[in-house]
């Protein structure tokens, strides 16, 4: 591919690539659009002042302190979760690859259902190990009984499951979760990175980690928090997990100014997440615009959703762009996913869109 002696796992693949073009609306990555608070961006002044005195000296390697926060986070869902059981990485791709460093690699296997993630597959081939597509239905839901039996046969060491699912928006119920965690002797790993958006509800797999020592939640601070710049993904899983990444964890991986920044956020984790409310209602508004421009829409707990019926998705996506909304071509014949953002937003996407939809056809 490059004439460079490359591992032959990379052969024909292509980079993680959300086109970065210039658009007025830029719908296409999931990012929070809403500006940080004022009163957060004071703080946060104050603290990386205050944390760029001691950049001479390394980081606390274990991020004691920031894990502390996050476990306090996570135990206001009610799930009580300790800072043994939280580990934090440079966003939840981090935490993917060091999870596939320690449970996949070579002569190993990861499970995944597409269309998910683009990450998981590529994480596990960057890792030496080898993904396998899982079957999802016509409408993207995970046969319970189908994943079930293909994890028996496959017997894989890492069961990818995305809920809310990316691109597609849907969770993923408990109960599918549990068969597989049951049918498996790997390490099954739900990617929660949209969870803060979810229908009302829609469970936690944290709820599920009591006594599951192979179960992994991961989470981030891109989505929800609004803070994808930030870098700052972390999970929750049993101590024994966490104490095994450290084998595989680059030695001071997280900034010190990236924990001060993380730590300052969660202090001000109300007034982030109050702009959760606000996406999910232009989530929902998005999805009950589209029949009337005679479209489809994927029921979403994400602040996102893909929207097709169409003959020629990438012709859509073009007109689009043409009238300055920029969504995201997941390369899934007949559909595109927009990011929810705020009610301008929707007002301009559903405006282009009903355009483009009657320039395509
Ligand atoms: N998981 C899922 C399902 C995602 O969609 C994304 C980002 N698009 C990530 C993980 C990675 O996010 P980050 O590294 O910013 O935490």
């Amino acid at each position: 591919m490059t004439g460079l002696p490359v591992r032959p796992e990379f052969e024909g693949r292509s980079p993680y690539g959300a086109p970065q073009v210039p658009a007025a609306h830029r719908l296409n990555t999931n990012e929070n659009p809403y500006p940080l608070p004022d009163a957060l961006l004071a703080d946060l002044g104050a603290a990386l002042g205050a944390a760029a005195l001691d950049l001479n000296r390394y980081p606390d390697r274990d991020a004691v302190a920031l894990r502390t926060d996050l476990a306090a986070f996570l135990s206001r869902s009610g799930t009580a979760v300790t800072p043994a059981q939280v580990w934090a990485a440079n966003g939840s791709n981090e935490i993917l690859q060091q999870l596939s460093q320690l449970f996949a690699g070579a002569g190993r296997t990861a499970l995944g259902f597409t269309p998910s993630y683009s990450m998981h597959p590529l994480i596990t081939a960057a890792t030496g190990g080898t993904f396998v597509d899982g079957h999802r239905r016509a409408d993207f839901t995970i046969d319970p009984e189908a994943a079930v039996a293909q994890v028996r046969e496959l017997r894989p060491d890492v069961v990818f499951v995305t809920s809310p699912n990316n691109p597609t928006g849907t969770a993923v119920d408990l109960a599918t979760v549990t068969a597989l965690y049951e049918a498996t002797e790997g390490v099954v790993v739900v990617d929660e990175a949209y969870a803060e958006f979810a229908r009302p509800g829609t469970p936690s797999a944290l709820t599920l980690l009591a006594g599951r020592p192979r179960l992994v939640v991961s989470r981030t601070m891109s989505k929800a928090f609004g803070m994808a710049g930030l870098r700052l993904g972390y999970l929750a899983a049993d101590p024994a997990v966490v104490d095994a990444l450290q084998l595989v964890r680059l030695p001071y991986h997280l900034s010190s100014l990236t924990q001060a920044a993380a730590r300052t956020a969660l202090a001000h984790t109300e007034a982030l997440l109050a702009t959760v409310d606000a996406v999910t209602h232009e989530r929902d508004r998005i999805v009950a615009a589209m029949p009337g421009l005679g479209l489809t829409s994927v029921p979403s707990d994400a602040n996102f959703v893909l929207f097709g019926g169409f003959a020629d998705a990438p012709a859509v996506w073009q007109a689009l762009l043409d009238r300055g909304v920029l969504v995201r071509d997941v390369g899934l014949p007949g559909w595109l996913r927009v990011t929810a953002g705020t009610p301008a937003e929707t007002d301009a996407f559903l405006t282009a869109l009903g355009e483009a939809v009657d320039q395509v056809g």
